[in-house]
């Protein structure tokens, strides 16, 4: 029954939720900047290495006010070894924009939020029973929800938010979902109880290999220009380009240097 604590595999979620959720940093604040800057670290990035940007992040830039009239080249010397530099410089440019204009009514015309991110704010900041549906929420639909999301309680989509968090990363894992070892919506499973979780779990595009690939030379790049270099471009020029493109370096002469 949509919206009702009848339904066992909701209802079970949150209690779950409610006697085991995880204590994270960010489940302690509802200020959509602090939310914003979460969510975006947490964007292909693991909790456990997330933890200690966050918090050297929150420390050095409590609000987007401070993060606004931080230097780039500071924001991006923070966000070294966090990967995906690019989601540092739209986190910049969108305080700089909140700060500008103020947060606008389409969330997703900030720079590096999209409709999942806006979906985060919206449920984790402002508390709207909006499900934001990252990998992990899309599997645990697909496995365990599969005839649709049977609604969120009234008042409870920041709890059924964050429970679905804790379910995909602890327990309905996209490799290895712990199934017969303690999943807490194991009753009422039928991908479980059929064997076909493999089976209905929506298939993702391998990712390529990181070793050589673009992405590990722009990071080697990056980091050497971070570290107070000057790497010359011929060292790597298509990294070094697409770095230039990016803004997230800029280029005198046949050298690259660290945006200010
Ligand atoms: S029983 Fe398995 S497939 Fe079902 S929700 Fe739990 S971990 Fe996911």
């Amino acid at each position: 029954m949509p919206g009702s604590l009848t339904d066992t595999g909701v209802s079970r979620l949150l209690e779950w939720f409610e006697a085991s959720g995880a204590d994270l940093p960010w489940r302690h604040t509802r200020d959509r900047y602090r939310v914003l800057v979460a969510e975006v670290q947490l964007q292909a990035t693991p909790v456990d290495r997330v933890l200690p940007y966050y918090a050297n992040w929150i420390e050095r830039w409590p609000t987007a006010e401070a993060l606004a009239a931080a230097p780039l080249g500071e924001v991006l010397a923070a966000w070294q070894g966090l990967g995906y530099p690019r989601r540092a410089r739209n986190l910049h440019r969108a305080a700089q924009a909140i700060v500008s204009d103020g947060w606008p009514e389409r969330l997703t015309d900030l720079p590096g939020v999209g409709p999942y991110t806006a979906a985060a704010l919206r449920c984790f900041a402002d508390g709207e029973a909006v499900l934001p549906i990252d990998t992990n929420v899309e599997r645990i639909l697909a496995r365990r929800f599969p005839e649709g999301w049977p609604g969120t309680p009234e008042g409870a989509g920041w709890e059924v938010g964050q429970a679905l968090m804790d379910l995909g990363r602890l327990w309905c894992t996209a490799r290895a979902p712990r199934c017969e070892r303690g999943c807490p919506l194991r009753g009422g499973c039928l991908a479980a109880d059929e064997g076909v979780v493999a089976e209905v779990t929506p298939k993702r595009r391998p990712q390529g290999r990181y070793e050589g690939s673009l992405r590990q030379r722009r990071g080697t790049l990056l980091a050497s220009v971070s570290s107070g270099g000057t790497p010359a471009v011929e060292e790597d020029s298509e990294a070094a380009e697409s770095l230039v493109r990016d803004g997230l370096v800029f280029q005198v002469g046949d050298r690259l240097h660290p945006i200010a």
